[in-house]
């Protein structure tokens, strides 16, 4: 592929702004200088510089972030700052998509791609991929929250009863939930229907993907291959 369509697909502008930085000399590939917006590469895992920074392209991208509390999943985020915030330009461009959306305060694993396949697979709820949440509770609760969450509980309008995969108390007032669906605030709903309340929830899992201690709040990374398949 040519490096501006290279460049082009990795978020740094249209063909034709990517051409005119390779012509006026911001663009290294391997470390040498290419001048030639037409010259070909293989795409993935090319190593290339753009003013100085270093990107490696990807042909598709899927990083795992640590979400920090006040940030908002969406693109446009309404009433805090959005995820999209915490990535640099060219990443925000490409079109990466958060693989299951976190409420604002939620902390913890986020997943991001752009690799449609990926998310529909890891978000269907078919699939049954697993995701772990840690949730503080407002009142100190006992082995009958847990019965009761694995058991079902009806949410607030719905009229189907909701399970969890598993629940254990990790304290008096520390909730580990499993659940495999995404229902929109979901641990907060069956919690609240169980009869207690969530003060502070974080995701620790998804599939068997824990969220790397390498990733602190408000920072993110590529995913690893073997990360990737964990996940799955
Ligand atoms: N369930 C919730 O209630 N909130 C989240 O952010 C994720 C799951």
């Amino acid at each position: 592929m040519t490096l501006e369509k290279i460049l082009q697909s990795q978020g740094f502008g249209t063909r034709r702004q990517c051409a005119g930085l390779i012509l006026a000399g911001y663009v290294t590939v391997h470390g040498d200088l290419v001048e030639d917006p037409r010259a070909e590469f293989e795409l993935d895992g090319l190593p290339f510089t753009v003013d100085g920074t270093e990107w490696t392209a990807r042909s598709t991208l899927t990083l795992v972030m640590h979400k920090p509390a006040g940030y908002e999943c969406s693109r446009k985020a309404v009433h805090h700052a959005s995820v999209f915030e915490l990535l640099p330009p060219p990443i925000r461009e490409r079109g990466v998509q958060p693989i299951g959306r976190l409420d604002a305060d939620t902390t913890g694993l986020l997943l991001l791609t752009d690799d449609g396949q990926l998310n529909h697979a890891l978000i269907s709820p078919r699939r049954h991929v697993p995701k772990i949440y840690e949730a503080t509770l407002k009142h100190a609760a006992d082995a009958r929250l847990c019965e009761q969450l694995c058991a079902g509980v009806l949410l607030h309008d719905e009229n189907e009863t909701v399970v969890a995969e598993s629940a254990r108390l990790l304290g008096d007032t520390l909730l580990e939930l499993t659940i495999s669906e995404g229902k929109y605030h979901q641990v907060k709903r069956m919690v609240a229907a169980a009869g207690n309340r969530v003060e502070a929830l974080h995701r620790v899992q998804i599939g068997s993907l824990r969220l790397p201690a390498d990733v602190a709040p408000g920072r993110w990374r590529e995913v690893t291959a073997a990360e990737l398949a964990a996940a799955r």
